[in-house]
């Protein structure tokens, strides 16, 4: 039976990318029935909103969705739909694998790490106070008040909300994960000697998390700065990080520089009913319709997408044929060369040609 999957192209590059991506998910030979929902800019002028109902009430239907980038316009009328996609279908957990490739330009070949950020809470939580709102001042007032800090006037103010709700289950999401693609340590990441009540709170819950559920999996802390550095030096000593908000945000992207670059960097949002796969990357409008840029992330998001819906003998074949075109080296986009004005790049279509080729020659005993 064809699995039924929303699909979202998004805008700037986004559809070019797309059309790659459906081509190489079909070349597996996995029956899908997609259903395309445009969203974005374009979408924006014509339904005023970037995000209408029938997108969501899509994914709902399904449960399932892949989408490419969708650009937020900086200073116009609507919020980025990313942000409202996570928050509408309850996405709590982003999934960022961070795995270097052979023929990738990176100083980090040993790299194999999954990001799980926590995707609702922290500093993100959309929770903040002006300079010069009456509500500032009166939580000016609060604070003094109540604890004896006075901080100064002329302050704006975020605030970071940390449950044990949302740290269970973001905790016991990295976990599951480990189990389920076997992976063998969980490194919680916090600030908590600075951030007692809430970082604080983060640790505990997981160190509970851990302790009760997961016994079998090795569990381990790092402080958030004495990871980043060691990142940059061990990465190979790391498998499944598990961070609240902020810290996932800035981490997944240190993945990113990591393994070579955003244009082999997938990702996934998911909940407890709906999961959307799409690619670290933006929309990079400057190249719209130039056939020029990456698909690759997006493809290894489709890997993602292949694994959850429990699809794995086609996901290692796609992955396979992804990894055997970087490591060639040739049918690669220009960010993949060793200089960005290479003649010898080729168009984002081509590179699913090649992925496809390789997946039929693989199929046929032609490695
Ligand atoms: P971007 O990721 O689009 O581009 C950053 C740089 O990386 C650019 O130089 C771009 O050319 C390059 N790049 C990006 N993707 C690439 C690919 N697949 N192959 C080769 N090179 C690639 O980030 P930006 O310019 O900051 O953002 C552009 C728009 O995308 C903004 O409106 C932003 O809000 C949006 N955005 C959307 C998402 C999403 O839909 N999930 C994520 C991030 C940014």
């Amino acid at each position: 039976m064809a699995h039924r999957v929303t699909f979202i192209p998004g805008d700037g590059t986004g559809p070019e990318i797309s059309e790659a991506v459906r081509r190489v998910l079909e070349g597996t030979g996995i029956q899908f029935e997609w259903d395309w929902q445009s969203a974005g800019a374009d979408v924006y002028e014509e339904e005023g909103t970037p995000l209408p109902d029938r997108v969501l009430d899509s994914v709902r239907e399904r449960g399932l969705a892949i989408k490419g980038p969708v650009t937020t316009p900086v200073g116009s009328g609507f919020r980025s739909i990313n942000v409202a996609l996570r928050k509408e279908l309850d996405l709590y957990a982003c999934l960022r694998p961070c795995k270097s490739y052979e023929g990738v330009r990176t100083r980090f070949p040993e790299t194999d790490i999954v990001v799980v950020r926590e995707n609702h809470e922290d500093l993100y939580a959309g929770v903040e106070y002006e300079l010069g709102d009456q509500s500032t001042a009166d939580l000016r007032a609060f604070i003094e008040e109540s604890e004896g800090t006075a901080l100064r006037e002329d302050i704006g103010v975020s605030i970071k909300p940390i449950s044990v709700y949302g740290t269970k289950r973001i905790v016991r999401e990295a976990f599951e994960y480990a189990k389920a693609y076997g992976r063998s340590k969980v490194t919680v990441v916090h600030k908590a000697n600075i951030m007692k009540f809430t970082d604080g709170l983060f640790l505990a819950t997981a160190r509970e998390v851990a302790e009760q559920e997961y016994p079998d999996v090795e569990f381990e802390d790092r402080i958030v700065d004495n990871l980043c550095n060691q990142l940059v030096s061990r990465p190979e000593e790391y498998d499944v990080i598990v961070l609240p908000n902020l810290y996932g945000d800035i981490v997944s992207d240190l993945g990113a520089g990591l393994i070579g670059g955003l244009g082999v960097a997938p990702g996934a949002n998911i909940g407890d009913d709906y999961a959307v796969f799409e690619a670290v990357h933006g929309s990079a409008p400057k190249y719209k319709g130039q056939n020029k840029v990456n698909p690759m992330a997006l493809m290894l998001s489709g890997v993602m997408l292949l694994r959850h819906i429990d699809e794995r003998e086609a996901a290692d074949r796609l992955e396979q044929a992804i990894a055997d075109v970087i490591r060639e080296g040739e049918s690669v986009t220009y960010d993949m060369k060793p200089t960005r004005d290479d003649p010898t790049a080729v168009g984002t279509s081509d590179v699913a040609d090649a992925v496809i080729a390789r997946m039929n020659g693989a199929a046929a005993g032609h490695p």
